[in-house]
């Protein structure tokens, strides 16, 4: 199945763009009392001029009318010759971007963050050693389709190689837009809540792909009502992307389904804090007042957030949004990545210079998803030292070292 025959199927036909818009405010409100900030506002108003606030508003729409090839982008870009080279040359990852996302870097030059994680360059094309479709080997862990079960209680349950947005540095390209692996089918999807009901030590199961959210409300609440009739089933999380990159998702028919099925958490994958925006940030909102536990998940890019400055501000807005950071990731080695990742030094350093200068909540974990399937590392500064005489040798976030008298 094709992504655009996949969108047919669970997305309703596009709605006749018919009038003119209506509205000229700075942050105007929907029926779904939704904002629409400046930024989305000109953008629409210059590049869909006939779509009025529902429509914007709606995410459906969106899915609809998402950039998907470089003409398209052509259309809102000026592409650089780095961008453009791909104009000739098969993508491995296709390119789908939100109109609201495109939104936020239209008017920016190439260098700009927010479109260097959607807008493919010719540095994709250079494999460097050690790069692997499948770094994480999940489909080695898979025991059946749809399951990677790596750690004893926990399992990924991956419902769909769809997303709303394709990051360029995506993890799970090598399942992310494949024609077979859109969202899974029935009898998979029962295949895997089979796996799920005889193996009785997973308590925890985190529904992931792909961007679960850009299912229906009706297959997300299946999801979501079968995995609790499981009785060892003790947590779900959810893995998404959507409140950044699509925050209209966030409906209030969505919420009611969300909030039957607690306790539930969600990862949400924020990579930028220009990526919080009014939007974005009442997405977040509206899915802490459902009583979700909220952490964020985002991938440590050279030249995107591996400024200190500008992953604190992440971390701040992410707080100011009631989203906790949870985890900052090593960029995995997928084929075409080398100029997206760091030195692991970069991480342990923006670590060191973040904890002890802002709040512990605005501190992740640091880890390396072990190329190989060794799961989740953590890689932290040397705050110990060893021991001396007995104590512990301790240093502090400004170098200086304190002793602690341990118990033999
Ligand atoms: S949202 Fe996640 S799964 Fe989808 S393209 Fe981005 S990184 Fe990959």
């Amino acid at each position: 199945m094709s992504i655009s025959s996949f969108v047919q199927e669970d997305i309703d036909e596009p709605p006749s763009l018919a009038t003119l818009p209506t509205d000229s405010a700075t942050t105007v409100q929907n029926s779904n009392s939704f904002p629409v900030s400046q930024l989305s506002h000109q953008f629409r108003s210059i590049h869909f001029p006939m779509a009025t606030d529902e429509q914007w508003n709606d995410w459906k729409w969106q899915v609809r009318n998402s950039f998907t090839s470089f003409e398209s982008l052509e259309q809102i870009l000026t592409l650089t010759d780095e961008e453009k080279g791909f104009k000739e040359q098969a993508l491995n990852l296709p390119v789908r971007i939100t109109p609201y996302y495109a939104s936020l870097f239209a008017y920016k030059e190439s260098l700009y963050p927010l479109r260097k994680t959607m807008v493919p360059v010719l540095d994709e094309l250079v494999i460097t050693p050690g790069e692997q479709s499948d770094p994480l080997h999940e489909e080695a862990d898979a025991p059946v389709p749809l399951i990677v079960h790596r750690y004893p209680d926990r399992a990924l349950l991956l419902v769909t190689g769809f997303c709303s947005a394709f990051c360029r540095y995506c993890t799970r390209s090598h399942m992310v837009s494949k024609k077979d692996k859109m969202h899974a089918g029935t009898v998979q999807i029962k295949q895997a809540l089979e796996y799920i009901r005889q193996h009785t030590e997973i308590r925890d199961v985190i529904i992931s792909g792909g961007d679960p959210l850009t299912l229906s409300d009706e297959r997300i609440e299946f999801l979501l009502s079968s995995l609790r009739a499981i009785e060892h089933v003790e947590i779900i999380r959810i893995g998404t992307k959507v409140p950044a990159v699509l925050p209209m998702r966030i409906t209030d028919k969505l919420l009611s389904i969300l909030k039957k099925y607690h306790p539930l958490f969600m990862s949400l994958h924020f990579t930028h804090p220009d990526e919080m925006t009014p939007e974005s940030h009442e997405a977040c909102c509206r899915l802490a007042d459902a009583g979700i536990p909220l952490g964020s998940q985002t991938v440590l890019l050279k030249g995107i957030n591996d400024d200190v400055s500008v992953y604190r501000k992440l971390t701040h807005e992410l707080l100011k949004a009631r989203v906790k950071p949870y985890y900052l990731y090593q960029c995995d080695p997928i084929p075409g990545s080398a100029h997206f990742r760091t030195p692991v030094e970069k991480g342990i350093e923006m670590i060191e210079q973040l904890r002890g200068f802002t709040s512990g909540y605005a501190i992740p974990h640091y880890v390396i998803d072990a190329p190989g399937g060794g799961g989740k590392i953590p890689l932290l500064p040397e705050y110990y030292q060893g021991k001396e005489n007995g104590q512990v040798v301790l240093k502090n976030y400004e170098g200086k070292l304190f002793y602690y008298p341990d118990k033999e």
